[in-house]
């Protein structure tokens, strides 16, 4: 395959009449100055990976605004989702994984990391395979064209006390044998995609033993490791209870932190925290819409980029799934905490910035060979309308910063996930059948809330 762009965003920068020539999905040879042959796009660029998604929640999004008594916080959202998920089948879970990775697709991901912790039937026990749920998400992405990297989660008690399991984490629980046997059915289900990752998810300090901590990044050696951290101000009092020190200092101080790591949320950290977990080489999965949705808090992004960070984005919840808003929330939170402009730039703008960051650091956390359109990557790119009236005109670091900040949804005109054309005319093309599946399921799923 060859495509050509009369601009795209090159590791060095912008350059014009680019050839790509794609092989096996991978970029072959990247030319500018190329004369066009066929049809030119106006605009390549890099796709990033959607670094953090539990595709399920999607079904949830809009269910959960209303105020319930007292005061509505992230817990008491989570009880909403453990109520919902006591409805999901194997078939409804890949129908709404799907649907998500179309709207991802769309929006402009290249690839998700799939966190996935809905292992088991309701009210526990195993699936005749233990990795049915996983072979559903691998379903999902193989219907889809996404790329995956696949994140079974270890979930092993209720508290950080090492309290049982109780009502719907029954569905998530596992011993580490438990565990091995559904990493083992996750590989196989992986088997026949050719960029598909495996990686281990310990689902937070709260979930998971001590004991299971200091072995789980040894499961699937090489593999990216994510986990949940210091979200939300009572998980921190928990731990720090209980442990004598706050999440992240615990974390950086008793586990093996590099770059295949990536730590979801971060929110709570002091100066110090946030200084030293960016020093480890682990990426900053920041999730701004999830994080604003549940009320979590700001990340401190001065402090983690003067101390050297990697940071992606992710989607998480799914309450709305839109790559371009991520990265303009992630600046605007910034902005309103900090009473300042342009706060995630250097001598690039801030669309620029944020791009090449959560291109970089998504494929990091990935553990995915791409972020950047070079040679020997995987073909994750993304075509913009450049005639589009927000667009038009524009060029270099400008067109970025108005797709991002002034832009619209629907200005990603293609998408190739690993060379797989996924999304042509702004449109998935297994949108169609996808969606009417989907919204067979949540017709489904609504009446017997
Ligand atoms: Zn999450």
């Amino acid at each position: 395959m060859i495509l050509h762009a009369e601009t795209a965003l090159l590791p060095e920068g912008w350059a014009r009449d680019v050839r790509i020539v794609v092989e096996e999905g991978r970029i072959a040879s990247v030319s500018p100055g190329a004369v066009p042959e066929g049809l030119a796009h106006g605009c390549l660029l890099p796709a990033p990976v959607n670094l953090h998604s539990h595709t399920f929640q999607r079904a949830m999004a809009g269910l959960t605004e209303a105020r319930t008594a007292g005061q509505d916080s992230f817990w008491t959202w989570r009880a909403l989702m453990y109520r919902f998920l006591e409805r999901l089948s194997p078939e409804d879970v890949q129908a709404i994984a799907a649907q998500a990775m179309v709207e991802m697709a769309e929006s402009g991901f290249s690839a998700v990391c799939e966190f996935h912790y809905l292992h088991h039937p309701v009210g526990g026990g195993t699936y005749a395979d233990p990795a049915e749920m996983s072979a559903r998400i691998a379903a999902a992405a193989g219907e889809t064209g996404l790329g995956l990297t696949h994140l079974p989660v270890i979930y092993e008690q209720g508290g950080v006390d090492g309290r049982a399991l109780a009502g719907g984490q029954l569905r998530f629980g596992a011993t580490p044998e438990v565990y091995a046997q559904v990493l083992e059915g996750a590989g196989r289900a992986l088997a026949n995609m050719p960029d598909a990752v495996l990686g281990v998810a310990p689902h937070s300090l709260r979930a998971v033993s001590q004991n299971t901590l200091a072995r789980v990044a040894g499961m699937v050696p090489g593999g990216p490791v994510h986990i949940h951290i210091a979200e939300q101000v009572a998980e921190v009092a928990e731990v720090q209870a209980a442990w004598g020190a706050r999440p992240v200092d615990w974390a950086v101080k008793n586990l093996p932190l590099d770059r295949r790591w990536c730590m979801i949320h971060a929110t709570q950290m002091t100066a110090e925290e946030t200084a030293a977990l960016a020093r480890t080489g682990a990426v900053a999965g920041l999730c701004p819409i999830t994080e604003a949705n549940l009320g979590d808090g700001i990340f401190d992004a001065p402090g983690w980029l003067a101390a050297g960070g990697a940071f992606g984005v992710g989607s998480d919840s799914n309450i709305r799934i839109s790559l371009a808003e991520e990265l303009r929330l992630l600046e605007y939170s910034q902005r309103l905490n900090l009473k300042a402009r342009a706060v995630l730039a250097d001598s690039r703008s801030t669309g620029r910035f944020l791009w090449e960051g959560a291109a970089r650091g998504g494929a990091q956390a990935a553990g995915r060979a791409g972020g950047a359109i070079a040679v020997g990557q995987w073909a994750d790119l993304l075509a913009l309308d450049t005639g589009d009236l927000r667009l038009e005109g524009l060029a270099g670091d400008q067109l970025l910063d108005a797709f991002l900040f002034a832009g619209r949804d629907g200005l990603v005109t293609d998408l190739w996930s690993a060379g797989r054309h996924i999304v042509r005319e702004g449109r998935h093309i297994a949108r169609e059948a996808v969606e009417t599946r989907f919204r067979a399921t949540m017709r489904r799923l609504r009446e017997a809330l």
